[in-house]
């Protein structure tokens, strides 16, 4: 849908809106965000808003540090909260710019734009995309600091709790569906306060916007309830981690390219080949999908997280699973992500896998309809069933193996993406844990 700067200008008068918040996000998946009263309006839809971008994670570079941000007027929402003096803010997700107006390509949002011109250019109109982002809700201490104290003991789709914990899911979804979110799937997961919400899939740039404002306005919400929502992959060991299962599909038109009434698994040679390209980038995409030290203590056999690369219909274990769908649904869920990676980067680089999967037509391995996690290492070895990486370490010598997801994020993005998860490395192995002194004190 298109929105006009007059539909914003009257939305702002009938809202009593007193704040505009233009938000961005850096290379991490953060949102950040220039706030400016309501006198700033005009400047504001004449693409005139300036900020320093060299305080921003992966902006760094001192000669762009002036930089402009351009809202996408489709994104203005007027946000289901007001300040302490009754005003409220409204909303406008930008792409960020230089001074000369060029897009800057160390914005992840321009980044997918980018990619997304590439699949447009080989005949596709839309990448859908389904988000499914799992969290967990803690309760807040008394100094309002997170902790690891759940609000409930319910468990999957347990749906007698009347805790804290399912009121403050309720909450969340009446709050996404007054700013226009279609909430599909609101439930328990397995974990003790772990929650899952699900909103309708789209076009991949609106789908990465929009989890963007799902995770503010879960943050929010949950604050408002005395809790803290984490997005953390795996925040308590020996209990089920946070993911987030990306559904692809591929769209010409009303079309999707990737149903096929011939083939067993409804999936068309497009999806074949598109998958393909998944499955041969999987390791360096990874990186970009758990980009965080704690990623990989999600990624690990037991938890409904996949450990290796191979693709089934049936059962849980694969990297990706066929589900069962309708035609206009039919889709891959890839199952690696956690809700940690930033979803421009996550998209751009497994849209480029599956565009070099189309360009190469190749079909995949055989899908795995057994459990993955009870082969043998030779049997998995026989079958070409390669592991997914195990730390952050081998992610990103992964990442720097594979030109392909390089040239999917862009050479700025790719030297500050290995520069920051560098640095996040070598911290991680200077830390010293409980763990180690538990283990190691009395030797
Ligand atoms: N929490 C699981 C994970 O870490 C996924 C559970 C599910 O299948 O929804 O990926
Ligand atoms: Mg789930
Ligand atoms: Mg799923």
């Amino acid at each position: 849908k298109t929105v006009t700067a007059d539909e914003i200008r009257k939305s702002v008068e009938e809202n009593d809106v007193r704040f505009l918040r233009l938000s961005f996000t850096d290379i991490n998946g953060t949102s950040k965000a220039v706030e400016v009263p309501k006198s700033q309006l005009d400047k504001v839809l004449a693409n005139d808003i300036k900020f320093d971008g060299s305080s921003i994670d992966g902006f760094v570079r001192l000669e762009e540090s002036d930089m402009v941000l351009y809202p996408d007027f489709s994104t203005w929402a007027v946000l289901p909260w007001t300040d302490e003096r009754g005003g409220k803010i409204g909303r406008l997700v930008c792409s960020v710019h230089k001074t000369d107006g060029t897009p800057f390509e160390g914005d992840p949002r321009n980044n997918l734009k980018r990619v997304l011109k590439e699949m447009e250019e080989m005949g596709f109109t839309d990448f859908d995309i389904g988000f499914e982002a799992e969290f967990h809700l803690f309760k807040l201490s008394e100094s309002g600091n997170w902790t690891t104290e759940v609000p409930d003991h319910a468990s999957y789709f347990d749906m007698t709790s009347d805790d804290e914990g399912a009121r403050c899911r309720r909450d969340i979804v009446e709050t996404l569906e007054s700013i226009g979110f279609e909430v599909e799937a609101a439930h328990h997961e397995v974990g003790d306060g772990q929650q899952e919400i699900d909103f309708r899939f789209d076009d991949a740039l609106t789908t990465a916007d929009r989890v963007q404002t799902f995770k503010m306005v879960v943050r929010e919400i949950a604050r408002k309830h005395g809790l803290f929502a984490t997005f953390m992959a795996k925040p308590v060991e020996g209990q089920a981690g946070n993911g987030m299962h990306t559904n692809m599909s591929l769209f010409k038109g009303k079309k999707n390219a990737f149903y096929s009434p011939d083939n067993e698994y409804h999936l068309s040679d497009t999806a074949l080949y598109f998958l393909n390209g998944i499955l041969e980038h999987a390791r360096a995409i990874t990186a970009i999908g758990n980009p965080t030290v704690n990623s990989y203590k999600r990624l690990i056999p037991g938890f409904e997280a996949p450990v290796y690369i191979s693709w089934a219909s049936k059962n849980r274990s694969p990297l990706v699973r066929i589900p069962f769908a309708e035609e206009v649904n039919t889709r891959l869920e890839m199952r690696s992500a956690d809700p940690t990676a930033n979803p421009y980067l996550l998209l751009a680089a497994c849209l480029t896998a599956g565009l070099q999967g189309i360009k190469e037509q190749k079909k995949p391995m055989d899908p795995i309809d057994s459990n993955v996690f009870e082969m043998s290492e030779a049997e998995r070895r026989e079958r070409g069933i390669k592991p997914l990486p195990s730390t952050l370490h081998n992610a990103i010598k992964a990442f720097k193996e594979d030109k392909l997801i390089q040239s999917a994020i862009g050479e700025h993005l790719t030297q500050s993406f290995i520069d920051s998860k560098e640095l996040e490395w070598s911290q991680y192995t200077q830390s010293v844990s409980d763990w180690e002194r538990d283990r190691y004190m009395g030797y």
